[in-house]
């Protein structure tokens, strides 16, 4: 089930990091690697250094211009960041992130993104607005920052540990009903592209309803995206709202 885990890194510019994130993940069994628009050679020698053997991942890392487009498919999206951000997102320390996974992966269907921003600016606002939830490694507040695979084998590492106690007494996880998406739920979880789907449509009818103004948007969209996103939908969820904005859209329309 670590397989249903992606690294996805955005506009990485260092090859070397690219290897060593490679290497590390190898070390902790995971394998999907996602660069979306490097800023680097991903297949230079540097790479294949650092990686000391992993060069499959760095062979099959797979590119992508977006954001969205790599984690389209994925059913929760985890952004890493060092720092915090004038609008909270809902937070998470990478154990208890861990813990959650072998539930929420038992679904075949189920994708897991861990998304790392660049060396240099980390991720913007609106790609972690674009996150179910901001994971941070509890490091020292004064220099808090690290390197991009070493931040990747800090998260890996927890994942494998925490694959490995689930599987030592299966029973705890399964039984665990405070976590959605587990044996018991109903629905399978929506996917980032439904969620985008959803967040386009949702803004698209709250102008035509002139309750949300393009030209003075101030941080309604980006409010409406934490609690959707907090909620984690499942598919049931996203269908029911999804009819709420069509029948909203048609009553606008016969109106007119
Ligand atoms: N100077 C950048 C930090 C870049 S470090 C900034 O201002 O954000 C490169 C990436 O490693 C970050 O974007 C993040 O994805 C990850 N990372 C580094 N330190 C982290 C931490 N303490 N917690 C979570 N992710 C971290």
């Amino acid at each position: 089930m670590l397989d249903r885990i992606r690294i996805v890194f955005i506009g990485t510019s260092h090859p070397g990091n690219i290897g060593g994130a490679a290497r590390a993940m190898r070390n902790m069994g995971l394998d999907d690697l996602a660069l979306v628009s490097p800023r680097c050679e991903p297949h230079d020698s540097e790479a294949y250094a650092r990686a000391s053997g992993a060069d499959t991942i760095v062979d099959r890392a797979a590119i992508f211009e977006t954001l969205e487009d790599a984690v389209g498919d994925c059913t929760l999206v985890v952004g890493a960041s060092a720092r915090s951000r004038h609008l909270p997102w809902p937070l998470i320390a990478p154990r208890p992130l861990a813990q959650s996974l072998p539930q929420l992966l038992a679904a075949e269907q189920s994708r897991v993104a861990l998304v790392f921003g660049r060396e240099d600016t980390g991720l913007t606002n609106a790609e972690l607005q674009r996150c179910h939830r901001h994971v941070h490694i509890p490091t020292n507040p004064e220099f808090s920052s690290l390197n991009l695979a070493a931040a990747v084998q800090v998260l890996a590492y927890e994942c494998r540990q925490a694959f490995l106690e689930a599987a030592e007494s299966p029973s705890t996880a399964e039984n665990d009903d405070s976590r959605p998406f587990g044996v018991t739920w109903d629905n399978p979880p929506a996917t980032h592209a439904d969620m985008e789907r959803f967040f386009a449509h949702l803004e698209s009818t709250l102008t035509t309803l002139e309750f949300h103004d393009p030209d003075n948007p101030r941080q309604l969209m980006a409010r409406l995206r934490r609690l959707f996103m907090r909620a984690h939908l499942d598919t049931m969820e996203m269908n029911i709202l999804r009819g709420i904005l069509g029948t909203i859209d048609k009553r606008l329309g016969d109106r007119s």
